[in-house]
Protein backbone atom coordinates (compact mmCIF):
# COMPACT_ATOMS: atom_id res chain seq x y z
CA UNK A 1 0.00 0.00 0.00
CA UNK A 2 1.53 3.29 -0.71
CA UNK A 3 1.45 5.54 1.48
CA UNK A 4 -0.57 9.05 0.94
CA UNK A 5 0.65 12.28 1.47
CA UNK A 6 -0.45 12.56 5.09
CA UNK A 7 1.46 10.23 6.29
CA UNK A 8 4.75 11.71 4.12
CA UNK A 9 4.01 14.52 6.73
CA UNK A 10 4.36 12.82 9.56
CA UNK A 11 8.50 11.62 8.82
CA UNK A 12 9.24 14.97 6.94
CA UNK A 13 12.64 13.88 6.78
CA UNK A 14 12.92 10.61 5.79
CA UNK A 15 11.15 11.51 2.81
CA UNK A 16 11.99 14.96 1.39
CA UNK A 17 14.54 12.29 -0.68
CA UNK A 18 11.33 10.19 -1.93
CA UNK A 19 10.16 13.28 -3.44
CA UNK A 20 13.10 13.69 -5.58
CA UNK A 21 11.91 10.55 -7.20
CA UNK A 22 9.02 11.48 -8.95
CA UNK A 23 7.03 9.17 -11.88
CA UNK A 24 5.86 11.65 -14.81
CA UNK A 25 3.65 13.78 -14.45
CA UNK A 26 1.90 11.69 -17.70
CA UNK A 27 0.62 9.36 -14.54
CA UNK A 28 -1.64 12.26 -13.20
CA UNK A 29 -3.23 12.19 -16.30
CA UNK A 30 -4.25 8.54 -15.91
CA UNK A 31 -5.13 8.98 -12.18
CA UNK A 32 -7.68 6.34 -11.74
CA UNK A 33 -8.36 6.65 -8.21
CA UNK A 34 -10.28 3.56 -5.78
CA UNK A 35 -12.33 5.76 -4.40
CA UNK A 36 -15.81 4.05 -4.24
CA UNK A 37 -18.82 6.15 -4.52
CA UNK A 38 -21.79 4.65 -2.95
CA UNK A 39 -24.68 4.83 -5.09
CA UNK A 40 -27.65 2.23 -4.62
CA UNK A 41 -25.00 -0.01 -2.92
CA UNK A 42 -22.93 -0.42 -5.87
CA UNK A 43 -19.37 0.53 -6.06
CA UNK A 44 -18.48 3.08 -8.91
CA UNK A 45 -14.54 4.33 -9.13
CA UNK A 46 -14.05 8.16 -9.69
CA UNK A 47 -10.47 10.03 -10.90
CA UNK A 48 -9.16 11.79 -7.95
CA UNK A 49 -9.17 15.52 -8.45
CA UNK A 50 -6.80 18.34 -7.45
CA UNK A 51 -8.16 20.80 -5.58
CA UNK A 52 -6.67 24.33 -5.56
CA UNK A 53 -7.54 27.04 -3.23
CA UNK A 54 -5.99 30.41 -3.99
CA UNK A 55 -6.27 33.95 -2.68
CA UNK A 56 -4.63 36.97 -1.73
CA UNK A 57 -2.56 36.54 1.53
CA UNK A 58 -4.95 36.70 4.80
CA UNK A 59 -8.23 36.31 2.92
CA UNK A 60 -9.11 33.10 4.87
CA UNK A 61 -7.53 29.87 2.56
CA UNK A 62 -5.55 28.03 4.94
CA UNK A 63 -8.47 28.27 7.16
CA UNK A 64 -10.42 26.61 5.34
CA UNK A 65 -8.19 24.23 3.61
CA UNK A 66 -7.51 23.60 7.95
CA UNK A 67 -11.80 23.07 8.01
CA UNK A 68 -11.97 20.76 4.69
CA UNK A 69 -9.08 18.30 5.38
CA UNK A 70 -10.68 18.07 9.61
CA UNK A 71 -13.75 17.32 7.80
CA UNK A 72 -13.15 14.97 5.24
CA UNK A 73 -11.17 11.61 5.26
CA UNK A 74 -10.86 11.30 1.50
CA UNK A 75 -8.95 14.26 0.46
CA UNK A 76 -5.11 14.89 1.70
CA UNK A 77 -3.04 18.24 1.99
CA UNK A 78 0.29 18.85 -0.57
CA UNK A 79 2.58 20.34 1.70
CA UNK A 80 4.68 22.68 -0.61
CA UNK A 81 8.65 23.11 -0.32
CA UNK A 82 9.50 26.76 0.57
CA UNK A 83 12.78 28.58 0.91
CA UNK A 84 11.06 31.52 3.84
CA UNK A 85 12.43 31.44 6.97
CA UNK A 86 9.53 29.51 9.28
CA UNK A 87 7.20 31.31 11.08
CA UNK A 88 7.02 30.91 14.94
CA UNK A 89 4.83 27.33 15.42
CA UNK A 90 5.33 26.35 11.55
CA UNK A 91 6.52 22.76 11.72
CA UNK A 92 9.11 21.26 9.10
CA UNK A 93 6.78 18.52 7.22
CA UNK A 94 3.40 19.79 8.44
CA UNK A 95 2.75 23.69 7.29
CA UNK A 96 6.34 23.42 4.60
CA UNK A 97 9.19 21.32 4.20
CA UNK A 98 11.68 24.41 4.80
CA UNK A 99 14.85 24.11 2.55
CA UNK A 100 17.43 26.27 1.34
CA UNK A 101 17.97 28.18 -1.90
CA UNK A 102 20.65 25.27 -3.10
CA UNK A 103 18.57 21.89 -2.04
CA UNK A 104 15.37 23.98 -3.88
CA UNK A 105 17.44 24.86 -7.02
CA UNK A 106 18.59 20.56 -7.14
CA UNK A 107 15.48 19.08 -6.91
CA UNK A 108 14.06 21.62 -9.52
CA UNK A 109 16.94 20.51 -11.62
CA UNK A 110 15.71 16.64 -10.62
CA UNK A 111 12.69 17.47 -11.67
CA UNK A 112 10.78 16.65 -8.93
CA UNK A 113 8.07 19.38 -8.50
CA UNK A 114 4.86 19.69 -10.48
CA UNK A 115 4.95 23.05 -10.34
CA UNK A 116 6.69 26.20 -8.82
CA UNK A 117 7.02 30.09 -8.27
CA UNK A 118 8.80 33.02 -6.54
CA UNK A 119 6.47 34.56 -4.01
CA UNK A 120 7.11 37.39 -1.65
CA UNK A 121 10.48 37.03 -3.33
CA UNK A 122 10.61 33.68 -1.74
CA UNK A 123 10.59 30.30 -4.27
CA UNK A 124 8.08 27.50 -3.52
CA UNK A 125 6.95 24.43 -4.99
CA UNK A 126 4.51 21.49 -5.23
CA UNK A 127 6.54 18.53 -5.01
CA UNK A 128 5.01 15.92 -7.67
CA UNK A 129 6.09 12.14 -5.74
CA UNK A 130 3.34 13.03 -2.76
CA UNK A 131 0.88 14.15 -4.92
CA UNK A 132 1.31 10.96 -7.28
CA UNK A 133 0.54 8.66 -4.01
CA UNK A 134 -1.79 10.65 -2.51
CA UNK A 135 -3.69 9.71 -5.95
CA UNK A 136 -2.36 6.19 -5.84
CA UNK A 137 -4.05 5.82 -2.18
CA UNK A 138 -7.17 6.73 -3.28
CA UNK A 139 -7.17 10.84 -1.82
CA UNK A 140 -7.78 13.73 -4.02
CA UNK A 141 -5.39 16.28 -2.92
CA UNK A 142 -5.58 20.22 -1.41
CA UNK A 143 -3.34 22.52 -2.70
CA UNK A 144 -2.69 25.86 -0.98
CA UNK A 145 -1.13 27.85 -4.15
CA UNK A 146 -0.79 30.96 -5.82
CA UNK A 147 -2.11 31.77 -9.14
CA UNK A 148 1.35 30.79 -10.82
CA UNK A 149 1.16 27.13 -9.80
CA UNK A 150 -2.09 27.09 -10.29
CA UNK A 151 -1.76 27.90 -13.78
CA UNK A 152 1.15 25.52 -14.33
CA UNK A 153 -0.97 22.55 -12.24
CA UNK A 154 -3.50 23.79 -15.11
CA UNK A 155 -1.67 23.08 -18.02
CA UNK A 156 -0.25 19.97 -16.31
CA UNK A 157 -3.19 18.10 -15.57
CA UNK A 158 -6.22 20.41 -16.51
CA UNK A 159 -9.28 17.90 -16.53
CA UNK A 160 -8.20 17.04 -12.84
CA UNK A 161 -8.05 20.37 -11.66
CA UNK A 162 -10.83 21.92 -9.73
CA UNK A 163 -9.57 25.56 -9.34
CA UNK A 164 -11.15 27.66 -6.31
CA UNK A 165 -10.35 31.67 -5.47
CA UNK A 166 -11.24 33.01 -2.21
CA UNK A 167 -11.94 36.69 -2.25
CA UNK A 168 -12.16 39.06 1.02
CA UNK A 169 -15.20 41.03 1.65
CA UNK A 170 -13.38 44.06 1.61
CA UNK A 171 -9.44 45.34 1.64
CA UNK A 172 -9.60 46.72 4.89
CA UNK A 173 -11.20 43.32 6.16
CA UNK A 174 -8.05 41.95 4.32
CA UNK A 175 -5.96 44.31 6.58
CA UNK A 176 -7.76 43.39 9.97
CA UNK A 177 -7.35 39.61 9.12
CA UNK A 178 -3.46 40.47 8.47
CA UNK A 179 -3.00 42.05 11.60
CA UNK A 180 -5.30 39.93 13.65
CA UNK A 181 -3.72 36.64 12.75
CA UNK A 182 -0.40 38.23 14.29
CA UNK A 183 2.22 36.38 11.97
CA UNK A 184 3.67 38.93 10.39
CA UNK A 185 5.42 42.15 11.65
CA UNK A 186 3.51 45.12 10.08
CA UNK A 187 6.30 45.52 6.90
CA UNK A 188 5.63 41.91 5.84
CA UNK A 189 1.77 43.23 6.06
CA UNK A 190 2.44 46.13 4.04
CA UNK A 191 3.80 44.17 1.16
CA UNK A 192 0.93 41.31 1.43
CA UNK A 193 -1.49 44.51 1.03
CA UNK A 194 0.04 45.53 -1.79
CA UNK A 195 0.40 42.15 -3.79
CA UNK A 196 -3.25 41.50 -3.13
CA UNK A 197 -4.45 43.62 -5.74
CA UNK A 198 -2.38 41.93 -8.37
CA UNK A 199 -3.30 38.52 -6.65
CA UNK A 200 -6.73 39.39 -7.09
CA UNK A 201 -6.60 40.60 -10.72
CA UNK A 202 -5.89 36.76 -11.36
CA UNK A 203 -9.49 35.51 -10.10
CA UNK A 204 -10.75 35.17 -13.89
CA UNK A 205 -8.36 32.24 -14.28
CA UNK A 206 -10.28 30.27 -11.64
CA UNK A 207 -13.64 27.61 -11.92
CA UNK A 208 -14.97 29.25 -8.69
CA UNK A 209 -14.59 32.56 -7.10
CA UNK A 210 -16.05 32.54 -3.65
CA UNK A 211 -16.06 36.03 -1.14
CA UNK A 212 -14.89 35.03 2.32
CA UNK A 213 -17.27 37.07 4.91
CA UNK A 214 -19.34 34.25 7.05
CA UNK A 215 -16.68 31.88 7.59
CA UNK A 216 -18.97 28.77 8.15
CA UNK A 217 -20.88 30.37 5.14
CA UNK A 218 -18.01 29.96 2.68
CA UNK A 219 -16.76 26.59 4.00
CA UNK A 220 -20.07 25.13 2.72
CA UNK A 221 -19.62 26.58 -0.35
CA UNK A 222 -16.45 24.89 -0.73
CA UNK A 223 -17.34 21.69 0.72
CA UNK A 224 -20.67 21.83 -1.91
CA UNK A 225 -18.26 22.38 -5.00
CA UNK A 226 -15.65 19.41 -3.97
CA UNK A 227 -19.11 17.35 -3.47
CA UNK A 228 -20.13 18.74 -7.16
CA UNK A 229 -16.91 18.17 -8.76
CA UNK A 230 -16.24 14.15 -7.23
CA UNK A 231 -19.73 13.47 -9.36
CA UNK A 232 -18.86 14.98 -12.53
CA UNK A 233 -19.49 12.10 -15.35
CA UNK A 234 -15.87 12.43 -16.42
CA UNK A 235 -14.23 11.08 -12.98
CA UNK A 236 -16.99 8.52 -12.65
CA UNK A 237 -14.72 6.24 -14.17
CA UNK A 238 -16.92 2.90 -13.53
CA UNK A 239 -20.15 4.41 -15.28
CA UNK A 240 -19.68 2.99 -18.12
CA UNK A 241 -19.34 -0.82 -17.06
CA UNK A 242 -22.22 0.46 -14.65
CA UNK A 243 -24.39 1.53 -17.32
CA UNK A 244 -23.54 -1.71 -19.91
CA UNK A 245 -24.78 -4.22 -16.45
CA UNK A 246 -28.19 -2.17 -16.41
CA UNK A 247 -28.76 -2.01 -19.92
CA UNK A 248 -28.37 -5.74 -20.23
CA UNK A 249 -30.66 -6.49 -17.34
P1 LIG B 1 -4.52 32.90 4.17
O1 LIG B 1 -4.19 31.46 4.35
O2 LIG B 1 -5.41 33.17 3.00
O3 LIG B 1 -3.30 33.78 4.19
P2 LIG B 1 -5.65 32.63 6.86
O4 LIG B 1 -6.47 31.41 6.70
O5 LIG B 1 -4.35 32.53 7.61
O6 LIG B 1 -5.40 33.35 5.45
O7 LIG B 1 -6.60 33.72 7.54
C1 LIG B 1 -6.11 34.98 7.97
C2 LIG B 1 -6.76 35.33 9.31
O8 LIG B 1 -8.14 35.62 9.10
C3 LIG B 1 -6.69 34.21 10.34
O9 LIG B 1 -6.45 34.77 11.62
C4 LIG B 1 -8.09 33.58 10.28
O10 LIG B 1 -8.47 33.02 11.52
C5 LIG B 1 -8.96 34.78 9.92
N1 LIG B 1 -10.16 34.46 9.12
C6 LIG B 1 -10.26 33.59 8.09
N2 LIG B 1 -11.51 33.61 7.57
C7 LIG B 1 -12.21 34.51 8.28
C8 LIG B 1 -13.57 35.00 8.23
N3 LIG B 1 -14.46 34.56 7.33
N4 LIG B 1 -13.94 35.94 9.12
C9 LIG B 1 -13.05 36.42 10.02
N5 LIG B 1 -11.77 36.02 10.15
C10 LIG B 1 -11.34 35.07 9.28
P1 LIG C 1 2.87 31.91 2.94
O1 LIG C 1 4.32 32.24 2.92
O2 LIG C 1 2.02 33.03 3.51
O3 LIG C 1 2.58 30.58 3.59
O4 LIG C 1 2.39 31.74 1.43
C1 LIG C 1 2.58 32.80 0.54
C2 LIG C 1 1.91 32.47 -0.79
O5 LIG C 1 2.59 31.38 -1.41
C3 LIG C 1 0.44 32.05 -0.69
O6 LIG C 1 -0.27 32.75 -1.72
C4 LIG C 1 0.46 30.57 -0.99
O7 LIG C 1 -0.73 30.14 -1.62
C5 LIG C 1 1.64 30.49 -1.94
N1 LIG C 1 2.20 29.13 -1.98
C6 LIG C 1 2.40 28.28 -0.95
N2 LIG C 1 2.92 27.12 -1.38
C7 LIG C 1 3.04 27.23 -2.73
C8 LIG C 1 3.49 26.35 -3.75
O8 LIG C 1 3.90 25.20 -3.52
N3 LIG C 1 3.47 26.82 -5.01
C9 LIG C 1 3.04 28.08 -5.33
N4 LIG C 1 3.03 28.43 -6.61
N5 LIG C 1 2.58 28.93 -4.40
C10 LIG C 1 2.59 28.52 -3.11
Amino acid sequence: MIAPASHIAKHPDKHLDAMRSSRPIAAMADNISSQNIDNDHRELNRRGLLFVLSSPSGAGKSTLAHMLLKADEEIAMSVSVTTRPKRPGEEHGKDYYFVSGDEFEEMVADHSFLEYATVFGNRYATPAAPVNQSLEAGQDVLFDIDWQGTQQLYQRAGQDVVRVFILPPSLDELRNRLESRNTDAPEIIESRMQRAASEISHWDGYDYVLINDDLDACFAKVKQILATERMRRSRQTGLIGFVRDLMAE
